[in-house]
């Protein structure tokens, strides 16, 4: 008996869909997603770990992904930041994302949806700026995103330098 796409339970998506989607079974399917169609994730080999690489062009305007994940009450290095007492789970895409200081990407918070800051290439890495979502880091470190604008020493938007920010801080003061 052949089922018909009608026949499906609202939430199940075919099968392929899952093996396409950086997202398990247990993030209902949207339109969006993103898939390894689109991107990889790449070992950067320096102290960045990790990345995320695009294999097709955006263009400014153009949305890149729509995020999901696990709605939780705590940061960790696995979540984004929504409002003041929610963060989204999301180790799976959303995490692999690299921090700039002048990143090539946004995240609305409001719709979850990641947009360039600017023209995207394939092959570039997709890298935002943590401080734009996150009041509070879980790890604070030293940045070496190569940007005119890096800010050195990278913290969560509401909190300072920790102790060994200050003492990097004070030890590149000069330059
Ligand atoms: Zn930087």
């Amino acid at each position: 008996m052949n089922m018909s796409d009608t026949d499906r339970p609202i939430h199940e998506a075919p099968r392929g869909k899952w093996l396409e989607s950086f997202y398990p079974e247990i993030v209902p399917p949207e339109e969006g997603h993103p898939t390894i169609a689109n991107f990889e994730v790449v070992n950067t080999k320096d102290e960045r770990g990790k990345g995320l690489r695009t294999k097709r062009a955006f263009r400014k305007g153009e949305r890149v992904a729509r995020l999901s994940g696990v709605l939780v009450n705590r940061s960790s290095l696995d979540t984004i930041q929504i409002s003041p007492a929610l963060h989204l789970h999301d180790p799976w895409f959303s995490r692999m994302l690299l921090h700039s200081c002048e990143p090539n990407l946004v995240i609305d918070t409001t719709t979850m949806e990641a947009w360039p800051a600017r023209d995207i290439e394939a092959g570039d890495y997709l890298s935002i700026d943590y401080a734009a979502t996150e009041d509070v880091l879980g790890r604070q470190f030293a940045c070496h995103c190569g940007s005119a604008r890096c800010r050195g020493w990278v913290t969560g938007r509401r909190e300072g330098p920790n102790e060994e920010g200050r003492a990097w801080l004070a030890r590149n003061a000069t330059r």
